[in-house]
């Protein structure tokens, strides 16, 4: 089979340029022992695909390098299989190349039934590694309570408006940080929110003191920079701050340009708690945080948003859209349909 692929050719540094990587036309490889040949659907652009591209070895997840497939986390069907784990026909998700026919690994792969309630792209958009970082950020490092004031940022993204509906469906008052009047309506109107700051035109510390006079006891941390150098001046004593993703800090044309927090010294005085994570930390874990995700779903109580960009060669290009913020729901390339 005829396959085409996007090819790391150097590493992205500073701001990035989808030049980074190039177009390939190759024959499909087949399976060997173990392996499973995956024809993709759906592929995800995520903003840590950004990071990856700068192939540092602290925010690989595999090992990528010059030469290598990009990869993502994906939709797809199993097209030929050589592990007893998979059978031609099944649906699966998880990660694997920037290509149309794909060699997944088992253990990066998992199945999952085609249901008429959940449209295909919430497999990437909520049943993934988005609604899982939203679940496992609110209630396992956030430890979210009953009465906690929540802070989401990148709150009208994919990530940050899961997790911010999450607490609005369990009682909490919720505040989100995004930019611009339109995602701000969005995020009272559709996610039904308490409260929405603008960080492009806002003074987000006056704006949190205001709308939280007893302090912030959760914050979900998406972009780190001067909005988490804000809620660190107004958390309740004990915050917990779930470091979920630093988008602020991902495309910095220099380091020289990355934001130092002033004030870093309140997670003494409040007594805080501030820990990163990442989804496969959770793996043994998932199917706790998916009933969560499909209960929560199945009772309209989150929705989501894709918005899908046709066709495999607009990969690259379409990835500035997260870096700009002018995604509107989870990104993701459709490369072929059922
Ligand atoms: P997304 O849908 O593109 O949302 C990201 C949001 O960040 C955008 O809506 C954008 O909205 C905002 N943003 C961009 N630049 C910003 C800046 N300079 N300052 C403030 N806000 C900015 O992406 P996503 O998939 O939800 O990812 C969100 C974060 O979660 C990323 O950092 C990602 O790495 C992380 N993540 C982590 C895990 C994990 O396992 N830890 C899993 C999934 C995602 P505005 O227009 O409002 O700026």
């Amino acid at each position: 089979m005829e396959n085409d692929a996007w090819i790391i050719d150097r590493p992205s540094l500073g701001e990035y340029s989808p030049d980074c990587l190039r177009w390939e036309r190759r024959a499909s490889a087949r399976p060997k022992e173990g392996e499973v040949l995956v024809k993709t659907l759906l592929i995800s652009l995520d903003p840590t695909s950004r990071n990856w591209l700068k192939l540092e070895k602290s925010s690989a997840y595999l090992p990528l390098a010059i030469g290598s497939v990009m990869i993502g986390q994906a939709v797809g069907i199993v097209v030929e299989s050589r592990s007893a784990h998979f059978t031609p026909g099944d649906m699966v998700k998880g990660m694997w190349g920037w290509e149309r026919y794909s060699l997944a690994q088992p253990m990066f792969i998992e199945r999952f039934e085609l249901n008429p309630t959940i449209p295909l792209e919430a497999h990437l958009s909520i049943f993934s590694h988005v609604g899982r970082a939203a679940a496992i950020g609110l209630f396992e490092i956030g430890q979210m309570g009953p009465d906690d004031v929540v802070v989401v940022s990148g709150a009208a993204g994919a990530t940050g408006s899961l997790a911010a509906q999450l607490a609005k469906a369990r009682g909490n008052r919720v505040i989100g940080v995004a930019g611009g009047p339109e995602k701000c309506r969005l995020l009272i109107n559709e996610f039904g929110l308490d409260a929405a700051i603008d960080y492009k035109t806002e003074d987000v510390a006056a704006a949190l003191a205001r709308l939280c006079p007893d302090g912030i006891n959760v914050y979900f941390d998406n972009v780190g920079g001067a909005i988490l150098d804000a809620v660190l001046s107004n958390m309740a004593i004990g915050c917990r701050i779930a470091v979920c993703g630093a988008m602020s800090q991902y495309d910095l044309a220099s380091s020289n340009n990355a934001y130092g927090c002033v004030n870093f010294p309140q997670v003494l005085f409040r007594r805080a708690t501030i820990r990163g994570f990442v989804v496969p930390d959770f793996s043994s874990r998932l199917t706790e945080f998916d009933d969560i995700l499909e209960r929560h779903y199945q009772h309209g109580q989150i929705r989501h948003r894709a918005h899908v960009v046709d066709g495999l060669e607009m990969a690259p290009e379409a990835l500035r859209h997260v870096l700009r913020g002018s995604n509107d729901g989870k990104l993701m390339v459709r490369v072929a349909s059922i």
